[in-house]
């Protein structure tokens, strides 16, 4: 079985259509959460998201943007996004946000768990190996993916030792691929990077494709027609910064 693991899209249409046409053969799609926030196409992308299947968990926008929680906790520009979003929001679209379960959610057996933030806290971000420590200790599962941080890469350990996952890539523009081998005995905390607003310095979309026939992750970059993702956010009235990071990935 082969998952295609996709989180925090942000409603960058032009991001995940460059995604879905340049991944590889698959036969499920996990969606970790932010489907919607920051970006100026939020209805066309949960048209397409919908179409790829039912595994999802809730993002703290989907929640936001949806109206299930307030902006107290947002920054003035992850704010007036939201704002917008809802607005331009259907009303079919929203309930459908509105319905996304919270994670953790196990979508293949025993040993893999889905989630939006960490395992304990949908909304706590796992930035480091001592945010890591805990929720990996209390897994209930060994293969876990998260999202949230929008930052590629993870954590693992075999209980004694604890490992940084970075995926290295020799270029700055060409689509490009890193593979994991999961080793037996090892936890993993797994975060596919952010289709739709990478911030870990590379601007191309990111995402993973997890095999469990061969233990594998496969982390994934390509660009994608970042500038048309970029004049749709200016022409909507979206704050700016929403479209220059985008080039800068962070
Ligand atoms: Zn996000």
């Amino acid at each position: 079985m082969r998952a295609l693991i996709l989180s925090d899209i942000h409603s960058n249409l032009q991001a995940l259509n460059a995604v879905l046409d340049s991944a590889p053969e698959h036969d499920i799609v996990w969606n970790l959460g932010d489907v919607v926030g920051y970006g100026a196409n939020p209805n066309e992308v949960i048209d397409r998201v919908r179409e790829l299947g039912h595994v999802f968990v809730r993002g703290n926008h989907d929640r936001a943007c949806s109206g299930l929680t307030g902006l107290q906790d947002f920054n003035p520009v992850a704010g007036r996004a939201a704002k917008w979003t809802q607005i331009v929001l259907s009303a079919e679209h929203t309930d459908w946000l509105k319905q996304i379960p919270a994670g953790p959610i196990m979508p293949d057996g025993p040993q893999v768990s889905c989630v939006h933030g960490s395992l304990l806290d949908e909304d706590e971000y796992v930035m480091t190996v001592r945010d890591a420590w805990l929720p990996l200790h209390e897994a209930t599962t060994r293969i876990n993916f998260f999202g949230h941080t929008h930052l590629q890469g993870g954590f693992a350990t075999n209980g004694e030792e604890w490992f940084r996952l970075t995926p290295r890539y020799h270029s700055r523009d060409e689509p490009e691929e890193f593979e994991l081998k999961l080793r037996d005995n090892v936890r993993y905390l797994v975060n596919p990077g952010s289709v739709g607003q990478p911030r870990d310095g590379d601007w191309r979309a990111a995402f993973a494709i997890y095999d469990d026939a061969v233990m594998t992750v496969t982390f994934c970059r390509v660009p994608y027609d970042v500038r048309l993702a970029q004049a749709r956010i200016v022409q909507a009235g979206l704050p700016d910064r929403l479209a220059t990071r985008l080039r800068d990935g962070r």
